[in-house]
């Protein structure tokens, strides 16, 4: 059986997190180990930390199964000097923190040139802020998410998230989650043309590099370069495309991510999921 989940609050503290997924049927989760809408956050404390811990112990989802997402605030690839530096420091804040949770992965967003320089200097700018982030930590992987290419995000082409992974040092600690609805959005038909689409990622970027998926329904058209998530056979990728991911055995291993809008709805999507499967 796949793992999957949503991303579940941690309104209250972190600890709440695994007690959410726990009650959806989850067997995955993401979380924000912060409010993604402010730069920085107090400390997690010891008791929010060991709680988590024991929480987590309980439900049984594996930390490797546990996908923390960044702030939203943050562009690892910002034009200007000082919105870099701040999102740096912020980045790798969030790394201690996943560290302090014993959590292995951070998923972000590359980041976006607000067409004031060039894609590819800014791509070169968020590869070089990867290589700050993991030289100041130890254990966490950067998880650099697919776009949908809205506006100017980077990271909709894989060729994109190819050159950022070519510009980190230590390749080991770091690797890409795919969103499916990104992905469609972005221009790559994985509803239609489903394994030729693995096959393009394989060859541009490299299954060995795939940490999760976000698996999400996409109200907008292939295309659109537009980030609009669905609820599970909702949108426009639809169940068929959902059964296809389900059987997939190459992505046995890795956690599933729901980030679909209608929360109430998590726990029926992801035994849905499950009834997919075989
Ligand atoms: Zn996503
Ligand atoms: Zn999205």
């Amino acid at each position: 059986m796949k793992k999957i989940g949503p991303h579940v609050s941690a309104s209250g503290g972190v600890q709440n997190a695994p007690v959410n997924a726990m009650a959806v049927g989850a067997s995955a989760f993401a979380l924000f180990t912060k409010n993604q809408r402010q730069w920085f956050s107090t400390p997690l404390q010891q008791n929010e930390i060991e709680q988590f811990r024991e929480k987590v112990a309980e439900s049984g989802i594996g930390n490797r199964y546990i996908l923390p997402h960044d702030s939203y605030l943050i562009n690892l690839g910002s034009p200007d000097t000082e919105g870099l530096e701040k999102s740096r420091q912020s980045f790798i804040d969030e790394m201690h923190r996943c560290e302090q949770l014993g959590l292995t992965m951070l998923n972000f967003h590359p980041g976006s040139h607000l067409r004031q320089i060039t894609p590819e200097v800014c791509m070169d700018r968020i590869a070089e802020s990867i290589n700050m982030a993991l030289e100041r930590t130890s254990s966490v992987t950067a998880v650099i998410e697919n776009t949908a290419g809205q506006g100017s995000n980077i990271g909709f082409a894989f060729w994109q998230i190819r050159r950022i992974i070519d510009g980190v040092n230590d390749k080991s600690r770091v690797g890409v989650c795919i969103d499916t609805c990104h992905t469609y959005t972005a221009g790559y038909d994985i509803k239609n043309d489903y394994e030729s689409v693995w096959e393009d990622f394989d060859k541009e970027i490299g299954m060995s590099y795939l940490r999760a998926i976000h698996l999400n329904d996409s109200k907008k058209e292939l295309g659109s370069r537009v980030d609009r998530h669905d609820s599970i056979g909702k949108g426009f990728l639809g169940l068929d495309f959902f059964r296809k991911i389900m059987q997939d055995h190459a992505l046995d291993d890795i956690p599933f991510i729901l980030e679909t809008p209608d929360e109430s709805l998590w726990a029926d999507e992801i035994e849905l999921l499950h009834r997919l499967e075989d």
